[in-house]
């Protein structure tokens, strides 16, 4: 049987959040420390620890079957290899890493529009996504390819404007520049590869993609019990998010009082809780759910 062979960042900001997840899906890895592989030692999957932008590459090379990268990465590179979306399959959303591709600006220098930019030159490690951004807008400009502290390029005087990720916008402002225009947002997501797998393999990949997919509702979802008025059931699974029917079981005793249980697939707020309370509701309980398979 094929083993199959999925990629993460090595070492950055997608790292542990990445590997954290596999071995959530229960893959035990024997991790080796300055190696770029690890082996799967309770199936048969194999780690690559590589460069994020490597990522993209690697899967539509066939070398890989599954990688996490963000979607700027990811979509970098099949601009940059003019190759169609449908060969990096997007399996799963991971809901961290998020950033966005900013257009940025001196402080001192004012902007109208992105036309503004005629003629100018932009510094950015990502030219494939500035580049369709500035042909979005009919835009010409010089783009300034750097591979890293893209900020500091315009007091360096090798550009007038940069595009750069850009999460919190910390690094933006220490460096006097202006957010002035979105190009892409982005999160880490779970690509497929185009490597044909045999039917053992691509069934452990379908079967890990759907782990994932658990981990994810798992980590929203709470398991909510509670004693309520019996009249106000349904009420009551009306209020809580994402309420699947709730389980209802008499209280010894209390001919007009139940216990209800709910999983809530979505997050659960003080603010409903109070609302419960407001209905009746007592002893409310809101317990994390471990595991989850629908
Ligand atoms: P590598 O050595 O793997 O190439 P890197 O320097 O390119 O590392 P990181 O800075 O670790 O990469 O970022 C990896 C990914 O994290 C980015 O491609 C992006 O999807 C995401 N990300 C989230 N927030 C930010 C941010 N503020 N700045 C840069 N990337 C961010
Ligand atoms: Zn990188």
């Amino acid at each position: 049987m094929t083993r199959l062979k999925i990629a993460i960042q090595k070492s950055g900001r997608l790292s542990d959040q990445s590997l954290e997840l596999l071995e959530n899906c229960g893959i035990q890895f024997a991790r080796s420390k300055d190696k770029l592989f690890w082996y799967g030692r309770n199936l048969p999957v194999d780690l690559l620890l590589i460069r994020d932008d490597d990522i993209p590459r690697l899967l539509l090379d066939g070398v890989c079957d599954l990688g996490i990268c963000g979607e700027n990465v990811a979509r970098e590179c099949l601009l940059d290899r003019q190759r169609s979306e449908a060969e990096l399959t997007p399996e799963v959303a991971l809901g961290f890493g998020f950033c966005r591709l900013c257009l940025a600006l001196p402080e001192t220098v004012s902007f109208d529009a992105v036309s503004s930019l005629d003629g100018r030159r932009i510094a950015t490690s990502y030219p494939a996504l500035t580049q369709e951004y500035l042909r979005k807008h009919a835009v010409s400009a010089e783009i300034v390819e750097l591979s890293g502290a893209v900020e500091i390029a315009p007091s360096m005087g090798t550009a007038d404007a940069i595009v750069d990720l850009v999460s919190t916008g910390t690094t933006l402002r220490a460096n006097q520049l202006r957010e002035v225009a979105l190009v892409m947002e982005s999160q880490a997501v779970l690509y497929s590869g185009t490597r044909r797998l045999d039917d053992e393999a691509g069934k452990l990949r379908a079967l890990l993609i759907k782990r994932i997919v658990g981990i994810l509702q798992a980590r929203d979802s709470k398991y909510v019990m509670m004693h309520a008025p019996k009249a106000a059931v349904d009420a009551i699974a009306d209020i809580l998010p994402g309420a699947e029917s709730p389980t209802v079981l008499s209280l010894e005793g209390q001919p007009d009082k139940v216990a209800v249980h709910m999983l809530c697939t979505e997050t659960v707020f003080w603010e409903h809780l109070e609302e419960l309370k407001a209905m009746g509701a007592t002893a409310i309980l809101v317990l994390p759910v471990e595991k989850m398979l629908t």
